[in-house]
C-alpha cells in the first residue's frame, strides 16, 4: 500500500474523533481520545496486511506449481479479490494445458506420417544445417556417422547440385528438381526435389523418392525395344536385299536364283519364329496365358519333344538317347511341358557338334520329378551361366544367329518353369558339354518308379 494512502487511514479516524469531542466541548479528551483511535487503526491496517501478505505468497507458490506442474496442497483462505485472481490463473493454466495436449497430439500425428512415408525428407534451417528428417531418410542415407540431425547437405550426400540447391531454397525461395547417384554396394538412383519451407518460415524442406527400380525398368525396356528391333532388321534386311537382286536381274539366272530364293525362305522363318517367341514371351509375362495343372507323363512328353528335333539330330548324326522311367508324372500343363523340352532339346542339338550325343534322364528326387538334357557340345563359360535366362543374352551371337537361334528360348523356358511352381538349372564347362535340369511338381507320391 503505498505511503500517503497508509497515512491517510491511520490519521483520518484520529482526526474525525479529536474534532468530534472538541465540538461537543471535550477538548481535554480530544487528544488522548484521538492517540487511542490512531493506535486502533495501526493495529487494525497491520493485522490486514499481514494476512493479504500470507495470501499472496500463498498464491505466489500455487502460481509457480502450476508452471511447474506439479500439484499443490488445498491454500490459505482468500479475500474476494484474491479468490478471482486465483481463478483467472486456473483458468489460464486450463487453457494452457488443453492448447499443449493438442499440440502434442498434432506433433505425434505429424511424426506418424513422416515416418509413414516412402519418401525420404529432411528439413533444414535457413543456414541449411539439416533440423529433422522422417525414418525413410535415415534408411536411404545410413550415413557413417550415425547422425543425421545436425549434418549438412554435402556431409550426408556428396551431390554439388543438392547442396547448391538447398542454398537456393534457403536463401532465394527456389524450388529445384534433381536426380542423384548414391554410390555403394548397391547404388541407387534418387529423384529430390527440394524447396523453401514456407514463406514466412525460414529454412528448406528435400523429398527424396528412390526410382532405382522405375530407371532399371525403363532401361530394361530401352534395351528390349532396341533387342527386338535389330532382331527384326537382321532377316527383314536380308530378304529385301535378296529379293531386290532377283528383281534386278538374279531371277534369269539359273545358278543363283535358287539359292536366293532358299535364302529368302530361312529368313521368313526365322522371322516368323522371331515373332512367335516375342508373342509368347508377352503373353507370359502379362500372365495372359492360363495352365492347367494335370498329371504329365514325362517319357510321353519328351519322346514328343524328341520328334520335333530328331531330323535335326540325324541331320548332325548325333545320337538322341532317351532315359524316362515310365511311371515319372509331373503335375503341370502338357503343352508348356513339351514346350519347355523342345527348347531344352533344340538347344542341346544346336550347340553340339555333328557326331556328338544329346541323353536326357528322368528320376523322381527329393519328391519332385527331374529331367536332365545333357549333351557333348561347346559348353558355357562360367560367366555366362547367370544371365543365359536374360531375354537376347547369348553367349555368341554369330554363332546363335547361324544356328537360327532368337535369343528367347531360354527366357520362355524359365517363365514356363516358373509358371507351373517349378525350376530351371544349368550346368556347363566350356568345351566339355551341358547339362540343363528342370524339376517340376510330382503327381505321385514317393513309391513311383525311379530310374
Ligand atoms: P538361342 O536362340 O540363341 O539359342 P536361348 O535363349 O535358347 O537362345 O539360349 C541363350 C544362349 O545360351 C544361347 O545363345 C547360347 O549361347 C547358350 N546356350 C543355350 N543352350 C546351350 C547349350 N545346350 N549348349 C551351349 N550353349 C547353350
Amino acid at each position: 500500500m503505498p505511503l500517503r494512502s497508509t497515512l491517510l487511514a491511520l490519521l483520518v479516524p484520529a482526526l474525525l474523533v479529536s474534532t468530534l469531542l472538541v465540538l461537543f466541548g471535550q477538548p481535554t479528551g480530544a487528544l488522548a481520545a484521538g492517540l487511542v483511535t490512531l493506535a486502533g487503526s495501526a493495529l487494525a491496517l497491520g493485522t490486514s496486511r499481514v494476512a493479504m501478505e500470507r495470501q499472496l505468497r500463498a498464491l505466489t507458490q500455487k502460481t509457480q506449481s502450476l508452471a511447474e506442474g506439479v500439484m499443490f496442497p488445498p491454500g490459505v483462505e482468500r479475500t474476494d479479490d484474491l479468490a478471482q485472481l486465483e481463478d483467472a490463473i486456473d483458468t489460464l493454466d486450463d487453457r494452457l494445458s488443453t492448447q499443449n495436449a493438442a499440440l502434442n497430439q498434432e506433433a505425434r500425428t505429424l511424426t506418424a506420417v513422416l515416418d509413414g512415408m516412402a519418401e525420404g525428407l529432411w528439413v533444414t534451417d535457413a543456414e541449411g544445417t539439416v533440423v529433422r528428417h522422417n525414418d525413410a531418410l535415415a534408411e536411404m542415407l545410413r550415413p557413417a556417422q550415425g547422425a543425421i540431425v545436425g549434418q549438412r547437405p554435402l556431409a550426408l550426400i556428396r551431390n554439388e547440385a543438392l547442396n547448391d540447391a538447398v542454398a537456393r531454397a534457403c536463401q532465394e525461395g527456389a524450388s529445384t528438381r534433381l536426380e542423384l547417384t548414391l554410390e555403394g554396394l548397391f547404388s541407387r538412383t534418387l529423384a529430390v526435389r527440394v524447396t523453401p519451407v514456407g514463406r514466412d518460415l525460414p529454412g528448406s524442406a528435400a523429398v527424396f523418392h528412390d526410382v532405382t527400380e522405375l530407371r532399371r525398368l525403363e532401361k530394361v525396356r530401352k534395351d528390349f525395344v532396341a533387342n527386338v528391333s535389330h532382331e527384326l532388321r537382321t532377316p527383314i534386311t536380308a530378304i529385301r536385299g535378296y529379293a531386290e537382286t532377283l528383281q534386278g536381274g538374279a531371277l534369269n539366272d539359273a545358278q543363283v536364283a535358287p539359292r536366293m530364293v532358299e535364302i529368302i525362305h530361312r529368313q521368313s522363318e526365322r522371322l516368323s519364329e522371331l515373332v512367335e517367341d516375342l508373342l509368347e514371351l508377352s503373353r507370359l509375362e502379362a500372365r495372359e496365358m492360363t495352365f492347367q495343372r494335370t498329371e504329365v507323363p514325362l517319357a510321353l512328353a519328351v519322346s514328343r519333344a524328341a520328334e520335333g528335333v530328331r531330323p535335326k539330330a540325324e541331320g548332325k548324326n548325333q545320337h538322341l538317347g532317351l532315359h524316362i522311367p515310365p511311371g515319372l508324372v509331373a503335375l503341370g500343363d502338357g503343352r508348356a511341358i513339351e514346350q519347355v523340352l523342345l527348347n531344352l532339346l533344340d538347344n542341346a542339338v544346336k550347340y553340339t557338334p555333328a557326331g556328338g550325343r544329346v541323353d536326357v534322364d528322368g528320376a523322381y528326387e527329393g519328391g519332385r520329378c527331374v529331367v536332365r538334357v545333357r549333351d557333348t557340345g561347346v559348353g558355357i563359360e562360367p560367366k555366362h551361366l547367370s544371365r543365359i535366362f536374360e531375354r537376347f543374352y547369348r553367349v555368341d551371337k554369330g554363332r546363335s544367329r547361324d544356328m537360327g537361334g532368337t535369343g528367347l528360348g531360354l527366357s520362355i523356358v524359365k517363365h514356363l518353369m516358373g509358371a507351373m511352381d517349378g525350376e530351371v538349372k544349368v550346368e556347363s564347362q566350356p568345351n566339355a558339354g551341358s547339362t540343363f535340369v528342370i524339376f517340376l511338381p510330382s503327381a505321385a507320391g514317393p513309391t513311383v518308379a525311379t530310374g
